[in-house]
């Protein structure tokens, strides 16, 4: 049987990140990965959107960990010359009912230390021409990234210090109980091997309440229920008249359809909110319904009146682990480690929806100080 220090589940921007974490604080970390590629879950299908830190409660482990990450990524990028621009976002109230949920967001900001500018309507509409709103909020600090070129650089990082990514490699299951390190089953090419690693954190994204469930020594009551929430996205034939990212005010936990860009200009729109049967995903579910363009039509007109009829095109979409069900409020990333299960050396990450990609570099850094 191998034996090694740590081994990730999952080569995922939040698995690749903290693989990088534990290669560079000196342990033998193999990243292990079921697909051919790196990055072919969640971390392709998201808005690549490097979040400010405006929406979450002030301490939650989704607002420390954004800020951070956000720090962390923007330092990344210009070091290593990874795609990304500090384009900025709007989120806008399009009546004055709207203006009290801005207020919100505005004291989120200020208590999780991100810069917002109230901006009245003639303010935005003179950035934006073509944007209709009655107030503003502006975010500086919001950009895009470039999703893979940073799941790569994070990659060449993770090598550098001494560690490896292992593809095609699905952890079928695993053993907690012995004294000297968890046991995995690792299927690759038909062939299952054993491997025992003193670290094992599991960043399956999707899959990571299903891999927990397949854990022995672990108790059931430490694996949440996995849920699935799919967000569609459509594309807009010829540019958009906007430079900035445009969101409108959000309702409960959903940020609403907003207008991104990605880093040729080109812009999209959503991801929507659908919940969806089952626990794992099957390939139709990512399938994107034509029909559901009116809804997104109605949806931007109240911020873009101008948008033309049929402009939108079916995009691709997406599809967040969520641990909580449709109606319940939002709950925290959830980082459960020795201390909140009992297993010595086993780290789970569960509901890294939105804003995990920006929060990345910084869940690294706060699973190897519980690991190491
Ligand atoms: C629609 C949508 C929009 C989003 N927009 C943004 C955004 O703009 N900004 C932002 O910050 N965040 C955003 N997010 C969140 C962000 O994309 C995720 O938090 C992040 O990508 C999660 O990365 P991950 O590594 O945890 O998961 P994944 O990328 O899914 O990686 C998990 C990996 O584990 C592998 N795996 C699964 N089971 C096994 C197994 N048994 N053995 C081995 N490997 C296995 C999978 O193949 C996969 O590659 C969005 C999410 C969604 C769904």
């Amino acid at each position: 049987m191998e034996r090694i220090d740590a081994l990730v589940i999952g080569a995922g921007v939040v698995g690749l990140a903290v693989g990088r974490e534990l290669a560079r604080a000196g342990l033998e970390t193999v990243v292990v990965e079921a697909a051919n590629g790196i990055g072919q879950g969640v971390s392709s299908r998201n808005s690549e959107v490097i979040h400010a830190g405006l929406y979450y409660a002030p301490g939650s482990l989704k607002a420390r960990l954004c800020v951070r990450g956000k720090a962390l990524l923007y330092e990344l990028c210009a070091l290593q010359g990874v795609p990304h621009a500090a384009c900025g976002k709007l989120v806008v109230a399009t009546d004055e009912a709207q203006h009290a949920a801005l207020q919100g967001l505005r004291e989120r900001a200020r208590a999780n230390g991100v810069p917002a500018e109230w901006w009245s309507a003639g303010q935005a509409r003179q950035a934006e021409p073509a944007l209709c709103c009655t107030a503003a909020l502006w975010s500086p600090s919001t950009g895009i990234v470039d999703s893979h070129g940073l799941m790569v650089a994070l990659q060449g990082d993770l090598e550098r210090a001494g560690g490896c990514v292992a593809l095609g490699s699905r952890v079928l299951g695993g053993d907690a109980r012995p004294a000297d390190g968890i046991v995995l089953s690792v299927d690759a090419d038909g062939r299952t091997t054993e491997i025992q690693a003193r670290r094992v954190v599991n960043a399956a994204g999707l899959s990571a309440c299903g891999v927990a469930s397949r854990m022995a020594g672990l108790p059931p009551q430490h694996v949440p229920k996995a849920r699935m929430a799919k967000g569609s996205y459509f594309t807009l034939a010829g540019r958009a008249p906007f430079q900035r990212l445009i969101y409108p005010a959000p309702v409960d936990a959903w940020l609403g359809v907003h207008l991104t860009l990605d880093l040729g200009g080109q812009a999209r729109f959503g991801p929507d909110l659908e919940w969806l049967p089952g626990d794992e995903p099957e390939p139709s579910d990512y399938d994107v319904d034509p029909a559901r363009a009116a809804g997104f039509e109605a949806a931007i007109r109240r911020y873009w009146p101008g948008l033309p009829d049929g402009a939108l095109q079916p995009g691709y979409s997406g599809i967040r682990p969520k641990i909580h069900g449709p109606g319940e409020p939002a709950p925290d990333f959830r980082i459960d480690g020795p201390a909140s299960h009992g297993v010595p050396g086993l780290v789970n990450l569960y509901g890294i929806e939105s804003p995990g990609l920006t929060s990345a570099m910084a869940v690294g850094e706060f699973v190897r100080t519980l690991l190491t």
